[in-house]
């Protein structure tokens, strides 16, 4: 061996052991246990106007006024899925199940939704347990209709007098076991890899599932999963996925219930994300649908950006297919079971990054949020 090419395998003995000691390191990265994740909750007390859990719902939600409160499902684990409804409910005729009448080329078989005074619009809280953001907006929204304020106590005259002019349908947990698993309550400053650990989960050798990789397996039980992330009920169904024509889980087809005898003009599925406040395009749904959550996007937008807080861009229509196409989930279920023009929304969860919001701007964002849709539904009924 001479000189130079002993300093050319030196060279690549260094190229070796640097990219096994990257390796290691990306695939520390990679897992987390139990323990690690609960050593990364910070020691903090959350705002009383900040919601992360599912106890002492039932208690509150019991006590209201102006609104009604019915349970609509028992999780696996044993929790109440409530709905709660402000507003009368307007009768009209049903002959026959949104598709059929869709067949029928009358949609007004299904409900004459143009012939009743009020817009109805369903709210559905997060499927996702970590996602708790929409919990502390829609648990706070049911206390604005209650005594026009905020829990706060910010007054909230505006959002309370649109909501007055509405029926209002409102799923404040979509989902109790998966809140009920959510130790840190908020992820809101912690880090990406916690929210993968809370979201999603681990496989059982604690390596993090993430997203999309946590719906390769579903329902997520056996010797492959290991923590099961928010996604997930008790018996491990994550009811954004589940099976809409021979259910898994229960909360789906409770949600899909309320849709089908209301027939909600517009529904929205409360999502969080690391990024930018955005509303989704609905997939497997028609353009007229697609292009009116387009405008509605465009409103709250623009809405956002009047109180300094951030927005993404608005979708573009399109149809389905490409390489990777959209599934047909939840929010396009709602749409197929009741003619409701359905979105989904994904909040900020505030973690360290690109949109690191407080916790009280993620309020505002939630505010924000169902003010532009009752908005942009009474607007059409002029
Ligand atoms: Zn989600």
């Amino acid at each position: 061996m001479n000189h130079r090419s002993r300093g050319k395998h030196i060279a690549i003995l260094f190229l070796i052991v640097g990219a096994l000691f990257a390796s290691s390191r990306l695939l520390a990265a990679e897992r987390m246990t139990y323990a690690q994740a609960k050593a990364g909750i910070p020691e903090r007390k959350l705002p009383d106007f900040w919601f992360g859990d599912v106890a002492g719902l039932t208690g509150r939600l019991e006590r209201l006024t102006r609104g009604e409160a019915r349970i609509i499902a028992i999780s696996p684990g044993g929790r109440s899925m409530h709905l709660i409804t402000y507003g009368p409910r307007e009768s009209v005729e049903s002959k026959a199940n949104f598709n059929s009448a869709i067949g029928a080329r009358e949609p007004k078989a299904y409900m004459d939704k143009a012939a009743r005074k009020r817009p109805v619009i369903f709210f559905v809280g997060p499927v996702h347990g970590h996602e708790v953001e929409a919990l502390t907006g829609l648990v706070n929204f049911i206390h604005v209709m209650e005594t026009g304020k905020d829990l706060r106590g910010r007054s909230q005259t505006r959002l309370r007098e649109l909501g007055d002019r509405c029926r209002l349908l409102i799923i404040p947990e979509g989902n109790p076991d998966g809140i009920a698993r959510f130790e840190p309550r908020a992820l809101q400053g912690m880090g990406r890899d916690d929210l993968r650990f809370w979201g999603q989960g681990t496989w059982s050798d604690d390596t993090l599932c993430g997203w999309p990789g946590a719906k390769r397996l579903h329902p997520m039980t056996g010797p492959e999963a290991g923590f099961p992330g928010c996604y997930f009920n008790d018996a491990g169904i994550n009811p954004m996925h589940d099976e809409y024509f021979a259910p898994m889980g229960p909360e789906a087809p409770a949600i899909l219930k309320v849709a089908r005898e209301e027939g909600p003009d517009l529904a929205v599925s409360f999502h969080s994300h690391e990024s930018t406040p955005a509303i989704l395009r609905p997939a497997f749904v028609t353009t007229e649908v697609q292009e009116d959550i387009r405008t509605l996007a465009q409103e709250y937008y623009a809405l956002l950006a009047k109180r300094n807080l951030p927005h993404a861009r608005p979708f573009t229509v399109r149809g389905e297919g490409g390489k990777n196409p959209s599934p047909f989930n939840l929010t396009s279920a709602l749409y197929h079971i009741s003619g409701a023009r359905p979105f989904t929304f994904e909040c900020p969860h505030g973690i360290q990054g690109n949109c690191q919001v407080t916790l009280e701007q993620i309020l505002d964002i939630q505010l924000t949020l169902y003010e532009a849709m009752l908005q942009h539904e009474l607007d059409k009924k002029k």
